[in-house]
């Protein structure tokens, strides 16, 4: 959601006549988009501000804007920081340009966050939201052929220990018409994979005349749409609602990319209900079979929280069951931090220490590594077809024969597949050989063809 907004505020902003630099010291504008998730990301931000009041000190002109989550989050809170000229919340971005003309103008502060964020938006903002992504959604250029498309903004679920719903505002889905032309007009500027976003976005849902649009219906007409080849969607929640059909989609048609990224966030039921989510650990592993029952071969990913407030032993040994019988290809995991205004830190004391978490997410990782590990040694030998993104980290040191550098790209599984190649495949379509493999990324060599 965070590299949609950037891309989206980067559009407007170029349209704008702004031009961009990398180096802070030669900029008129710097603008910060935050995350509220994990205590640590706002640490982050709180520091690049610390940074910023260096350069301020020598350059008191400059103009800081923070927008995000953290700006709705703190609203005049961090206003008050001594760096910072604005705070614009996520619902308020379609003000992003005249924000920043106006401070360098007037030099005063401003503040634009939505004051009761839970209300249904008004028409008039749901309007400018709507025309803002619509006008901007189609430059995001940062992995050459993708685009993420926003299908819903904000979430209803409220798990206890989430400050999402407090920050981008109740759920509400997109026109599937909106969404379609931008995916066609995506298309028509050569981008070949889309995904598309939500907080959870498998449960969009729109209701036009007699009938209700689901994701299932979503992905089928964007199938539809010619030069888009591979669409994606995340994140998804466990809910049986519309699940069997969004998986028929996937397995009827090569466009929808085999892979579900679906977080269990625990194994144990009792901390699944603290936490507020509406499932079982059966539940969501039933799901998981009805997954790979429909879609064979497809690849899943889950998300895990550990030291959530009472997690005993007893509790930590159902997630790693639950991870062990999942067989994720990657699982990402956080240890629980509590986040100011969520019910989990207003109601539940943070009883496992920092050490506890520390030493349950070496031991989840372990486990996870070891699953991941032996699914990527089942590729070994086999061909696979990526998407090539871009150059890799190493693309300097490994050079091949043909001094082709090393390249990045996934597969429709989203495995992360290395191998050399000449940078003008970017964007494009590969064929790859597996040679060898780590638990998280493949190495290969371009298929003869
Ligand atoms: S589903 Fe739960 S974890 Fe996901 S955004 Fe909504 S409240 Fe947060």
């Amino acid at each position: 959601m965070n590299k949609l907004d950037t891309a989206l505020v980067t559009s407007a902003l170029e349209d704008a006549g702004f031009g961009f630099t990398d180096n802070v010291k030669q900029a008129d504008v710097v603008l910060i988009n935050t995350c509220s998730v994990r205590q640590h990301a706002e640490q982050r931000v709180l520091s690049q501000l610390g940074h910023l009041k260096h350069i301020k000190e020598s350059r008191p002109d400059l103009v800081v804007g923070v927008i995000g989550c953290m700006a709705q989050r703190l609203g005049d809170k961090l206003l008050e920081h001594e760096v910072v000229n604005f705070v614009c919340g996520p619902t308020e971005i379609p003000q992003i340009k005249q924000l920043i003309t106006k401070t360098l103008k007037e030099k005063k502060k401003s503040l634009a966050v939505t004051e009761k964020i839970r209300r249904k938006p008004s028409e008039q903002q749901s309007q400018a939201l709507e025309e803002f992504e619509s006008a901007y959604g189609i430059k995001d250029e940062s992995i050459p052929a993708q685009a993420f498309v926003r299908v819903m903004r904000g979430c209803n679920n409220f798990c206890s220990y989430c400050v999402v719903p407090y920050v981008r505002g109740p759920e509400v889905s997109r026109r599937p018409e909106a969404i379609i032309e931008q995916i066609r007009k995506l298309a028509d500027h050569g981008v070949k994979q889309v995904t598309l976003l939500g907080q959870t976005v498998n449960s969009y849902k729109y209701k036009k005349g007699e009938k209700t649009w689901s994701l299932a219906d979503l992905l089928e007409a964007a199938t539809d749409v010619e030069g888009i080849e591979w669409l994606r969607f995340v994140t998804s929640y466990p809910s049986e609602e519309f699940f069997d059909d969004i998986m028929q989609v996937m397995a009827g048609s090569p466009k929808v990319c085999e892979y579900l990224h679906m977080p269990a966030q625990s194994g144990s039921d009792k901390i699944l209900l603290a936490m507020n989510r509406n499932y079982t650990a059966a539940g969501y592993l039933e799901l998981l079979d009805r997954a790979r029952a429909i879609v064979t071969g497809i690849t899943i990913a889950g998300d895990f929280i550990v030291g959530f407030p009472g997690e005993t032993e007893e509790d930590f040994q159902a997630t790693v069951d639950l991870a062990e019988k999942a067989r994720y290809k990657n699982a990402f995991i956080f240890k629980y931090s509590p986040r100011p205004g969520t019910t989990a830190d207003k109601r539940l004391q943070d009883t496992v220490s920092a050490e506890v978490k520390q030493r349950r997410n070496v031991e989840l990782l372990a486990v996870q590594e070891k699953i991941s590990d032996e699914l990527s040694r089942d590729l070994l030998g086999k061909q696979v077809q990526v998407l090539v993104e871009g150059l890799s980290k190493k693309s300097h040191v490994n050079i091949d024969r043909d001094e082709n550098p090393q390249l990045i790209g996934r597969t429709s599984g989203d495995w992360i597949v290395v191998f050399n190649g000449p940078e003008s495949s970017a964007g494009k379509f590969s064929q790859v050989t597996i040679e060898s493999a780590s638990p998280l990324t493949l190495f290969g060599r371009l298929a003869e063809l």
